[in-house]
């Protein structure tokens, strides 16, 4: 899959390195956690030193993934998370394409002179890495640390541990096989995976079926009472604000998915999800079909993405934000007018 001198010199420069750091993006998700896990298991292994770094908390639905407990997690251990990228000799920069995906990290990961490497399959990647393994038509980062790995020519080494990281990566990325799941590729990375011994009904429990009472109330408010479908743009947008969070006493982790269910009406092709978190509008975008969020948050919402799932954020008030919505997809009828057929 990838270019086999640069993997070679990777390969070369992991030999040297003393202390290697895997870091994920803010707001963690399932891929950005399984590539990270996958390579620290797969490193440990080789009896490389190898710690990995998370901007801040992960979700509770993550936490029976091995080696999770292991994490330093910056938001809370600002000190000792800093004093490891300062000693860093290899960052490796999973599932995530800009440094400022990782928040607060980002300063002292730039600030390092350790050799970077990422690996990531989101578009348009900036140029603060010294190694650049992307390719945007897979279905997540985990798979292309599968061929990173695949391409060392030690696949043999995967273990269960590593398995489990990597099927959660294409399982979460994936929405479960709905999306960006189009390459026979994919399937026969599952397919391996499986074969090492993974349980692909009990990792889809272990992630989908953990909701709190309040989590699944959220949901059901979310989607009775704050939300607004936009039959003439073919959207729809749930906004949830501070209060709406605190009154389900909102975790981590306690919105997600949410944002996928007003794309199961049939003449919805663009979803929105706006929540309030600290003094910013967190934006989540998907769309079904041609219709390209990753577009449409770069121009309009300071974000990216993909083009069938995207995020960005607004810095204006809920009601603000949403007006600034209407007024910006009034320009978008024509391209959200589409019915999808076979
Ligand atoms: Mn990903």
């Amino acid at each position: 899959m990838f270019d086999k001198n640069k993997v070679k010199s990777v390969s070369n420069l992991l030999t040297d390195s003393k202390k290697i750091i895997l870091v994920s993006h803010k707001n963690p998700d399932g891929d950005t956690l399984g590539a990270s896990l996958a390579m620290f298991h797969f490193l440990k292994s080789k009896g490389h030193q190898v710690d990995t770094i998370v901007p801040n908390h992960f979700p509770a639905f993550y936490a029976w993934m091995p080696g999770i407990e292991e994490m330093h997690v910056f938001e809370s251990h600002a000190k000792e998370v800093k004093g490891l990228i300062r000693d860093a000799d290899l960052i490796f920069c999973l599932d995530f394409n800009d440094m400022s995906r990782t928040g607060n990290l980002a300063a002292e990961l730039l600030k390092s002179e350790a050799v970077k490497i990422m690996i990531d399959h989101h578009l348009a990647p900036s140029d603060e890495f010294d190694y650049v393994f992307s390719e945007i038509n897979t279905s997540s980062t985990g798979e292309l640390v599968y061929e990173f790995i695949a391409d060392m020519g030690e696949i043999n080494r995967l273990g269960l541990n590593e398995s489990l990281a990597l099927y959660t990566c294409i399982m979460t990325d994936t929405g479960s096989f709905s999306f960006s799941c189009n390459r026979p590729r994919t399937y026969e990375i599952i397919a391996d995976l499986v074969r090492r011994g993974v349980d692909a009904a009990k990792v889809h429990k272990l992630v989908y079926d953990t909701f709190s009472e309040n989590r699944l109330r959220l949901l059901g408010y979310a989607l009775s009472s704050k939300m607004e479908v936009w039959k003439e743009w073919h959207a729809a947008a749930i906004h949830l604000n501070k209060e709406d969070l605190k009154r389900f006493d909102y975790q981590v982790g306690d919105t997600e998915g949410v944002v996928n269910y007003p794309l199961s009406m049939a003449d919805v092709n663009l979803s929105i999800l706006l929540t309030e978190k600290d003094d910013l509008i967190r934006i989540s975008f998907r769309s079904k079909g041609s219709f390209d969020v990753n577009q449409f948050a770069r121009t309009h919402f300071s974000g990216g993405g993909h083009r069938n799932a995207a995020g960005g954020n607004s810095s204006l008030s809920m009601p603000d934000t949403l007006q600034k919505l209407k007024e910006i997809l009034s320009g978008y009828r024509e391209s959200l007018d589409y019915t999808l057929s076979l």
